[in-house]
């Protein structure tokens, strides 16, 4: 396998990956967005809600605040904490929200106990609040997976697709017509033939393909190589979240190869 980095922001990812399965790829994928476990808010009890909004509502837009740790690994999923299930520290975290209008209930204005847990980004808006209109909210996050509920899905925008080959005839004239269609600049003239330049940014939709004889240009996809695309949802950095979920994937094979041992 040959990994190839492109890209990388706090929150986002970009990679190539060859020599691998598209079964491989998409599961890298998957589990970004279904295995990796982060916290979002779980339970909520409203003291008061004079807002326009329905409790539930309120509760919604809560459950969808991403949430950061400073670590993560200290909180259990609670059907693996040692309390079993029921709650405590070890697989909770309390928060508080109170906000009196008029102004705007931010994401910043929820104050969870633990001083190293807290939203994500500050500036998301939960319900704006007219004069004299408050909200009172106490609830408790955990820590679970997406694929439980999209609130614990800690990865948003996860695709990949094929890299390409993009190849042009000996019979090139240089005319140019595939270049002046191209949406995004790949193909360019070079000592007068057409040439692909930047092939991870095609998007395959082959305009340039229409623009000359037929079989004169090929846009192929490499069948074993890969370019993902990870986004996080802001809980983790995509650097971590990306070797989390190839962590999840590698304890369920050893699973597999456990059992399969005991079968022997
Ligand atoms: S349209 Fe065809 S002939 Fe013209 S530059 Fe492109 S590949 Fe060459
Ligand atoms: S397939 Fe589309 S994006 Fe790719 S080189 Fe051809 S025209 Fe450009
Ligand atoms: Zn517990």
């Amino acid at each position: 396998m040959k990994f190839e980095l492109l890209q990388l922001e706090e929150d986002r990812i970009r990679f190539l990956l060859s020599g691998v399965t598209p079964a491989f790829a998409n599961g890298i994928r998957r589990a970004c967005m279904s295995e990796v476990p982060v916290l979002a808010i779980d339970d909520i009890s409203l003291y008061d809600n004079t807002s326009v909004l329905f409790d539930e509502q309120i509760s919604l837009r809560l459950g969808e605040v991403p949430i950061k740790a400073e670590s993560l690994d200290v909180f259990s999923l609670p059907e693996e904490c040692a309390c079993g299930g029921t709650g405590c520290p070890g697989c909770r975290v309390d928060f508080m929200l109170s906000s009196e209008g008029p102004g705007m209930v931010y994401s910043k204005d929820i104050q969870f106990a633990d001083a190293g847990v807290k939203p994500a980004f500050d500036k998301i808006p939960l319900a704006v609040l007219g004069e004299g209109e408050k909200v009172v909210i106490e609830g408790y996050a955990t820590k679970h997976v997406g694929k439980e509920h999209t609130k614990w899905q800690a990865g948003t925008l996860c695709g990949y697709k094929n890299e390409l080959a993009i190849k042009v005839a000996e019979s090139c004239d240089g005319c140019g017509k595939c270049v002046e269609v191209c949406p995004r600049n790949i193909l360019a003239l070079e000592g007068g033939r057409a040439k692909a330049t930047n092939i991870l940014e095609c998007s395959q939709c082959k305009l340039c393909i229409g623009a000359c004889e037929p079989g004169a240009i090929t846009v192929t996809p490499i069948k074993d190589s890969f370019v993902l695309s990870i986004e996080s949802c802001g809980s983790l950095p995509a650097k971590e979240l990306v070797g989390k979920a190839a962590e999840e994937i590698l304890k369920r094979a050893e699973d597999l190869d456990a059992k399969l041992s005991e079968l022997a």
